[in-house]
């Protein structure tokens, strides 16, 4: 059997279950094995020593020679999919490979990706439901505390602040999310406006600071190429006194210091996790009630079961709304929806609060108030019966997806042209646009771009795209096929074209 998670360090207990019900008869692979590790554990698979082999992404290869069985769990996660070098969707591939071994595939989530649920619906995969949690108590309903017209000086509410103080005095323990890193995402001066950027993205630096520290200094950083400088409180170019603006963890951290300075907190995100062995670390010490608070990233979110958290609060997720991603509130339903699970396990009922200033997006709606949408004459959902509780977003998703040409009622390839030189990298781009397209700009297959990406540059490359867009996925596959050498030819001198079937990760 093999038992594909999502990310092996963030969920230790479920790999110790495994263990502890077969016993030595459990290989486990992920990425922080030694080579040396991970040839014993693949022998012991190859040898059929080891039956179960709990693995993350990468242990869709293991070398079964008999496989009964495959599970995926939390099918919907994003990091599945291998954004580089191979490029491949594990869940995807899982289902391939059970297909090859002749074998049942078990795609397990509490939140399913709109890909998996549009497959059950229409009868390609069997939908079976969980009817009853785990633990003893329904998941809590989630309370929206609408942000609208309150200063944005404190990243906690009063609701929060007091939901917050009742679960403490109560002795129970609370988990905080906040999805963003480092003490604050934005440094900017009041007197000429001056702000920091990357010199090789060109986006926004963030502002970190020493852990629980309140000097003025601390560096900015740069998220996605690891450049920093130093942070000078002074304007480099005027001397005002720079303005530090908008929460990440760490400030989030520091305002519940300030507001409980009896309580304990652990903060578990990219910055506090890079040591082996320190996700666990700090899930330990929150379950040994050596901390009552539990602030992260989503980190926090994933299936951790500790009996004595009451109350589950997101800090806000509207970031997470503005990205330009058609998949935007899938995430932030499974977020919200994944971090409400934690909430509530024991014996005594759990609370969970989101902060928000768009309490009327359809994804809050859906969250504090499912409903289905009406019917429709082709409406997903057809192979079974919706229920409001789980599938009113999903359904409702299904229906604006359908209507927008996205995902799962498209195919589509992201390519991408990246290069120093931007002009070279455009005209390469577009160049590569007008060949794909030949003599049939308009065919059932669509080519659109270029266009500059979200992100228009990273660690000092220009990044153009084109977005290929097909209503069947095997036209898709055989426009591909006739164009292949075009997509094998070097797009020019300097320059880097990635093919991303199926992409995730559109920015
Ligand atoms: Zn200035
Ligand atoms: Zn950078």
């Amino acid at each position: 059997m093999l038992v594909l998670v999502p990310e092996i360090s963030l969920t230790p207990q479920l790999t110790h279950r495994f263990q502890a019900r077969f016993g030595d008869g459990v290989a486990v692979l992920h990425s922080g094995l030694s080579p040396a590790e991970r040839h014993r554990q693949w022998r012991r698979i190859r040898a059929g020593e080891a039956t179960v082999t709990v693995g993350a992404r990468s242990g869709l290869f293991a070398p079964f020679t008999r496989l009964g069985l495959i599970v995926v769990d939390e099918e919907h996660d994003d990091s599945y999919k291998q954004d580089d070098g191979v490029r491949y969707h594990a869940r995807d591939l899982a289902v391939v490979r059970a297909r090859m071994a002749d074998c049942p595939v078990v795609l397990g989530t509490a939140t399913p990706s709109g890909e998996s649920w549009q497959n059950a619906a229409e009868g390609r995969y069997t939908l079976i439901r969980l009817r009853e949690r785990a633990t003893p108590r329904p998941v809590p309903a989630i309370e929206l505390v609408d942000l609208r017209g309150r200063p944005p000086t404190s990243p906690l509410s009063q609701e929060l602040t007091s939901a917050l103080e009742t679960t403490l005095s109560a002795g129970g323990k609370a988990i905080v999310l906040y999805n963003r890193r480092g003490y604050a995402p934005v440094v900017e001066c009041p007197g000429c406006g001056h702000s920091f950027l990357c010199p090789s993205c060109g986006v926004g630096l963030v502002l970190h600071r020493q852990q629980g520290g309140r000097q003025q200094g601390g560096r900015l950083q740069c998220h996605h190429c690891g450049y920093h400088q130093p942070h000078e409180p002074a304007c480099p170019a005027c001397g005002t006194d720079v303005e530090v603006l908008g929460h990440g963890t760490a400030r989030v951290e520091e305002s519940l210091l300030e507001a409980f300075p009896e309580a304990r907190i652990l903060r578990m995100d990219a910055d506090t996790t890079q040591a082996r062995g320190s996700h666990a670390r700090i899930l330990d010490r929150f379950r040994d009630g050596e901390a009552q608070i539990l602030v992260g990233t989503q980190m926090v979110a994933k299936g951790h079961d500790f009996p004595d958290v009451q109350l589950a609060a997101v800090v806000g997720v509207d970031h997470l709304l503005t990205m330009p991603d058609f998949r935007n509130a899938e995430r932030v339903h499974a977020l919200v929806t994944q971090l409400a699970g934690r909430a509530g396990r024991g014996s005594i009922a759990g609370r969970v609060l989101v902060q928000t200033l768009q309490p009327e997006h359809h994804v809050f709606q859906q969250l504090v108030q499912p409903s289905l949408p009406q019917a429709q004459p082709d409406a997903p959902g057809g192979a079974f019966e919706l229920e409001p509780v789980l599938d009113g977003f999903l359904a409702s998703e299904m229906l604006q997806r359908r209507l927008l040409g996205h995902p799962p009622f498209a195919a589509l390839v992201l390519l991408r042209v990246e290069g120093a030189d931007a002009p070279a990298a455009l005209a390469a781009t577009r160049e590569l646009a007008q060949a794909l397209r030949g003599d049939a700009p308009r065919g059932p297959v669509r080519v659109q771009g270029p266009v500059s990406a979200p992100m228009a540059r990273l660690m000092g490359r220009w990044r153009y795209q084109l977005v290929i867009r097909a209503s069947d996925r095997g036209l898709l596959r055989r426009w591909l096929s006739q164009r292949e050498a075009l997509l094998r030819r070097a797009p020019g001198k300097g320059l880097r074209l990635t093919v991303d079937v199926d992409p995730r990760n559109l920015m």
